[in-house]
């Protein structure tokens, strides 16, 4: 749909703490200690998300008293004194000056204060550990193991291979129940922000927490036969497991209902000897990892035809073809943001570019207008407008710094999300000419077939990206078109022809 629109979807799409909303309800928290879970609730007041105070002094023994001469909330916590003010985002522990986010706000007799007040306050003064992890929406209290594990499931010919990644490193065993490989952790619980599954194949077709809180289950689809699991080296602090999943070969016919291995005694073995050693795949021409992302999906449709058509089921069509010519033409592995009618965010998409460390991200779309002879397909990188200065430094800033979704601190160099694109401005104009050159010889193309726009799914895309308006819905001749196999065909082969022009002068070129 039209770029402004598009970005205003984008922005809707995200969290509801970028809301304007003056107050709403936020998802709870969850409080988690080494016996019990609770949940802790939120709400967004002015843009910030906060909890109330008198929830917080019943969890962590906290008096509260206000003081006028003071200028503000006195507040016991053990033997410590916090001075926070009402007026400012400040709080003040025996002389010691932090900020905070935003000023607590009143609603009727209760207090609120920014979650942020957690970390930055209570946990330094609090005897016991206090742990809030804001992407998970979980606190953590006292002495609880929870490692955090996040997976990626990648197809690789007829294997699938799921990575799990835990931190810190976890004593952990894999064994199959069922039609199920459940991976148990020696643990308290887990931290599974990150464990949704970023695809599925024939042979993984979920990864989810199991029946206890330290077990995480992977179900496998009906032509399973084996899987072999390793730990690999991960990067510093992590473990990584590796998990090969092999699928019946083609003369077995495919059972509905898996039956279990004969080996369960020896879970972490090969139960099939010879699985191909699939570590060291040769790099086609540069181009180890593409990634498409097909737009919209799930509650989120896109825009629709005047005829019903609904762009969201037109780009997940094209980019599963795109898939297929792109593995069959290059050789190259491809990862789809979705296979499916989910609802996904738009920096989620580009989460799964760079967690793939892809080498190319392009993203699906077909467009909509009020008049209904507009026509013609439309080729978009990122436009960096607005983003000033910042997005100069990043532009310098080494290419092997990673953009970091709502910032935080890690030991390695680090970008904020919103200019990991900015590094790779010119690639990605030189990515959108060589699509809008091939799809021109292929399919019509709008007066106006090269254009930047503040796209929220090309911002935090940590490689060359681009966008690419397929044609318009709203046009019915454009309309019946996008759903014809040829004119899908069509696109693709321009696509693909793009993609290997590009690399073909990047290769060449000043890459
Ligand atoms: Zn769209």
């Amino acid at each position: 749909m039209k770029p402004l629109v598009a970005a205003l979807t984008a922005a809707l799409c995200l969290l509801a703490v970028a809301l304007p909303a003056q107050q709403t309800a936020a998802l709870p928290y969850t409080v988690i200690t080494r016996d019990a879970r609770r949940p802790l609730a939120a709400r967004t007041m002015n843009g910030q998300e906060m909890f109330a105070l008198d929830d917080l002094a019943r969890l962590f023994n906290l008096t509260v008293r206000e003081d006028a001469s003071a200028g503000g909330l006195v507040i016991g916590a053990g033997g410590q004194t916090i001075l926070l003010s009402t007026q400012q985002p400040l709080a003040s522990v025996s002389g010691r000056m932090t900020s905070l986010p935003a000023a607590p706000a009143r609603d009727g007799r209760t207090w609120y204060v920014p979650v942020d007040f957690v970390s930055r306050v209570l946990a330094p003064v609090s005897p016991t550990r206090i742990d809030l992890r804001k992407p998970s929406r979980i606190l953590l209290v006292g002495d609880v193991r929870m490692p955090r594990v996040a997976a990626r499931v990648e197809a690789l010919g007829t294997l699938s291979r799921v990575t799990l990644d835990v931190a810190p490193p976890t004593a952990h065993t894999v064994a199959q129940d069922g039609s199920r490989l459940v991976v148990r952790f020696d643990a308290d619980a887990l931290d599974a922000a990150d464990l949704r599954a970023n695809t599925t194949t024939d042979l993984v077709t979920n990864i989810h927490l199991g029946d206890t809180p330290q077990s995480i289950a992977i179900d496998l689809g009906p032509r399973f036969a084996s899987f072999r699991a390793t730990d690999q080296p991960g990067a510093a602090g992590l473990t990584r497991i590796v998990i090969d999943l092999a699928a019946q070969t083609d003369t077995t016919p495919p059972t509905p209902t898996p039956t279990p291995t004969p080996t369960p005694t020896q879970p972490t073995q090969p139960t099939q000897p010879e699985v191909p050693p699939l570590l060291d795949l040769p790099p086609a021409g540069g181009l180890r990892t593409i990634v498409i992302d097909a737009g919209h999906g799930g509650d989120d449709a896109g825009a629709k035809g005047t005829q019903g058509t609904l762009e969201k089921n037109v780009t997940l069509a094209i980019a599963r073809r795109l898939k297929a010519a792109l593995e069959a033409r290059l050789g190259t592995r491809v990862l789809l943001t979705r296979d499916g009618d989910q609802t996904i965010g738009p920096d989620q998409r580009a989460a799964v570019a760079n967690n793939n460390k892809a080498d190319l991200f392009i993203s699906l779309h077909a467009n909509a207008s009020v008049r209904p002879n507009v026509a013609g397909a439309e080729v978009f990188y990122l436009s960096l407008e607005g983003y000033g200065e910042a997005a100069q430094r990043a532009a310098q800033a080494p290419r092997d710094a990673l953009p970091v979704l709502g910032g935080g601190t890690r030991d390695i160099e680090v970008i904020p999300w919103e200019l990991a694109q900015a590094r790779y401005i010119d690639q990605s104009a030189a990515f959108a000419r060589a699509i809008e050159g091939a799809l021109r010889e292929r399919v019509p193309m709008s007066p106006r077939a090269l254009q930047q726009a503040p796209f929220r799914v090309l911002v935090g895309a940590n490689m060359p990206a681009a966008l690419v308006e397929l044609g318009f819905l709203t046009n019915t001749q454009q309309e019946q078109r996008l759903l014809a196999d040829d004119y899908q065909n069509a696109i693709v082969q321009a696509l693909v022809e793009g993609i290997i022009r590009y690399r073909g002068a990047a290769a060449g070129g000043t890459r």
